[in-house]
């Protein structure tokens, strides 16, 4: 995943989607779109009551069966919604057949239900394909195919509207428990093979594939379109690395900053200049847990370690 600190007037207002919502006891949300506040605040209450029981299945570790009947578990099987309730009642039951074993073992029915639960999220609804510079949400097939070439596997781009975007990263941070400054630009979805963006990722991308990048030389125009760049090859390396840390597929995705500006229409001088952007201006930007002393010249994460180049 890969994310931006935004502004606090915006984290504000998504915290204030995500959080500030009224207890949704008796209310119900019939239909498929993206989930609605009350689902929500479930989703939340779902995401730190399943925490634990990914970590035991993770460690091998026994899952108490006191887990699937405590008040966490009792507010969970409390859904608000009639496609949140099946998916309750798939997580309990896999609960009790997890916490029945010595180690959890037999995990298909967990995994069922988290499947069940995925169906129901914005980011897995389906979507038109559609080819060029437009702002619905769609399947983009010439990022899909460049995706697959630097992934090196078959990989799925979509590109998200401004509000398809918003409930999708909304529902991926409620899920994933993300710090609430962090705000994803792109989410690699390992299992389905597929590749989440933001517009503002999307967009620059698009306009150098119809017209080269920004004219002129570095300036904050070009600099965004590296940043896409850098959030594209990202997100493919976590497909080609699908067990690698951020850090890991961070340095491997500066690496391929020149390989992927070519690929979106630039000259060799701007994938130049895109390279050194990376490197200097948006890499030491990075979070912490993206970065590692071992992404540098001549180090363990250098693909080309003695050409005298980096990245
Ligand atoms: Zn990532």
């Amino acid at each position: 995943m890969k994310g931006a600190i935004l502004t606090a007037a915006i984290t504000i207002l998504v915290a204030g989607t995500v959080f500030g919502v009224t207890a949704w006891k008796n209310r119900s949300h019939v239909g498929g779109g993206p989930l609605a506040n009350v689902e929500l605040r479930w989703l939340r209450e779902y995401a730190a009551w399943s925490a634990p029981i990914d970590r035991a299945i993770q460690r091998g570790t026994r899952i108490s069966s006191l887990r699937c009947r405590d008040e966490a578990a009792r507010r969970v099987g409390d859904a608000p919604s009639k496609r949140l309730t099946r998916v309750a009642r798939l997580v309990l039951t896999a609960c009790r057949i997890l916490a029945a074993e010595a180690v959890p073992d037999r995990t298909q029915s967990w995994f069922t239900a988290r499947q069940a639960l995925g169906d129901v999220l914005t980011m897995n609804l389906p979507l038109p394909t559609r080819l060029g510079q437009t702002d619905v949400s769609r399947i983009d097939p010439r990022l899909s195919r460049f995706a697959t070439l630097i992934a090196d596997r078959s990989t799925q781009v979509r590109c998200w509207s401004v509000d398809g975007w918003l409930h999708v990263a909304t529902e991926w941070r409620v899920l994933t428990s993300h710090v609430p400054e962090f705000w994803p630009l792109g989410i690699a979805d390992k299992v389905r093979g597929r590749t989440d963006l933001a517009p503002e990722v999307c967009a620059p991308l698009e306009t150098s594939l119809a017209q080269g990048p920004p004219p002129g030389s570095t300036n904050n125009e070009r600099y965004v379109l590296t940043e896409a760049l850098m959030i594209f090859a990202h997100e493919a390396e976590h497909h080609r690395n699908p067990q690698a840390a951020e850090a890991v597929v961070e340095c491997y995705a500066i690496q391929d900053i020149r390989r992927v500006a070519i690929l979106f229409n630039g000259t060799k001088t701007f994938a130049n200049e895109a390279a050194l952007l990376a490197r200097d201006v948006a890499y030491p930007r990075q979070y912490a847990s993206y970065r590692t002393r071992a992404c540098r010249a001549g180090g363990p994460l250098d693909r080309t370690p003695g050409d005298g180049r980096w990245p």
